[in-house]
């Protein structure tokens, strides 16, 4: 299969360009689009061939359910039973958004979209370019984050195309996603509404709009034998080819603790990278150093992570070694990535 890669510029959408998408949708095809959390593998949501082809072109577990993106609360009603008043105004304040809604399903959702599940997971993006394909595409696109099963999301177009090219139909390119990880999962058929991963709109955020909120205690202890309640969580994802460790505690003890392991295992014939940040990477002393962001403003970590962590499979790193971050705000979901991509293997100092 040739795949079509165009270009479009957020401000100044070609429609000739979104039309193209919006019938490869239809006809049950492949299109991968921007948005605001990273980039999105579409197909027709309630067409069942078309969200099967999904799981083949990412070699995706059948049994991890996806989330279908809407633009409108009168496409939400067609897809979902019993949305509570709390879900309402949980929708009213962070939709569009990078938040996504469990709620029970409707008939015309088929099963092989949501893993044989009797709830949907629902989401309605802010990025333009993804609202023009949703739309143009029938209105329900089944979009999980476009790349190979276990490889890191994809923040960029060109990384779309490392994993899918010859593999999907079409993919627009909507230049670098803005948040860089993916939607915060609620369910709301569970009451107090429990989150099921952390992303950019945050426990806080939630708590203050209706209330109590749980967080699902396999996010927390993740030696815990409980299987998490969205059943992607359970997967190794985002996970780097190099082992990754993450080291913790006093900045100055962590960067000379990861000078010193860096050195040991270059001696040993490794190639090392090394995850610092714009306040640290001056201060390290070997290996192949990649700066993530700023402390300062955490969002540029969470830009930048997944992009890292492709880079260090093509410079063919052996080990990787990553300073820890705060787990507040956005925190909460680098850190939830992070210790995902290292496997949980933590050194604490
Ligand atoms: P992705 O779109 O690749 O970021 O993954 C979607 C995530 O949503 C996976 O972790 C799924 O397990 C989760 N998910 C989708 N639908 C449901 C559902 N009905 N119940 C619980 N989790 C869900
Ligand atoms: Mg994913």
């Amino acid at each position: 299969m040739r795949t079509i890669i165009e270009k479009v510029n957020k401000n100044e959408l070609n429609t000739e360009i979104i039309k193209e998408a919006g019938r490869i949708l239809k006809e049950g095809g492949l299109v991968a689009f921007p948005t605001e959390t990273v980039y999105g593998l579409g197909a027709d949501a309630l067409n069942e061939d078309a969200a099967r082809k999904i799981y083949a072109a990412k070699g995706r577990p059948s049994d991890n359910p996806l989330i279908i993106h809407i633009t409108n609360m009168d496409a939400l009603g067609k897809i979902t039973r019993n949305v509570s008043e709390k879900a309402k105004k949980v929708a009213q304040h962070y939709w569009p958004g990078p938040l996504t809604m469990i709620f029970d399903k409707s008939e015309i959702v088929p099963y092989g979209t949501t893993g044989g599940l009797d709830t949907v997971a629902v989401r309605m993006p802010v990025h333009d370019v993804a609202k023009e394909v949703i739309d143009a595409g029938g209105g329900y696109i089944a979009a999980p984050s476009a790349n190979t099963s276990g490889r890191p999301s994809p923040t960029t177009a060109q990384h779309v195309a490392e994993d899918m090219d010859g593999r999907i139909d079409m993919i627009v390119d909507g230049g670098a996603v803005d948040i860089g990880v993916e939607s915060t999962i609620l369910d709301m058929t569970v009451d107090p509404p429990m989150i099921l991963r952390p992303g950019a709109v945050t426990k806080e955020m939630l708590e203050e709009l209706i209330g109590e909120i749980d967080v699902d205690r396999t996010l927390i202890q993740p030696d815990s034998k409980k299987v998490p309640k969205a059943p992607g969580m359970k997967y190794r994802h985002y996970a780097p080819k190099a082992e990754l460790t993450i080291v913790e505690g006093n900045i100055d003890q962590v960067v000379c603790e990861i000078n010193r392991l860096t050195d040991e295992k270059q001696k040993e014939g490794y190639k090392v990278g090394i995850i610092g940040t714009r306040e640290t990477v001056g201060r390290y002393l070997y290996g192949d150093v990649k700066c993530i962001g700023t402390r300062e403003d955490e969002a540029t970590i969470a830009g930048n992570l997944y992009g890292i962590l492709r880079e260090f499979d093509d410079d063919k790193v052996d080990f990787i070694y990553s300073e820890s971050f705060a787990t507040d705000g956005i925190g909460s979901a680098i850190m939830n990535r992070l210790l995902k991509a290292a496997g949980h293997h933590v050194i604490r100092i």
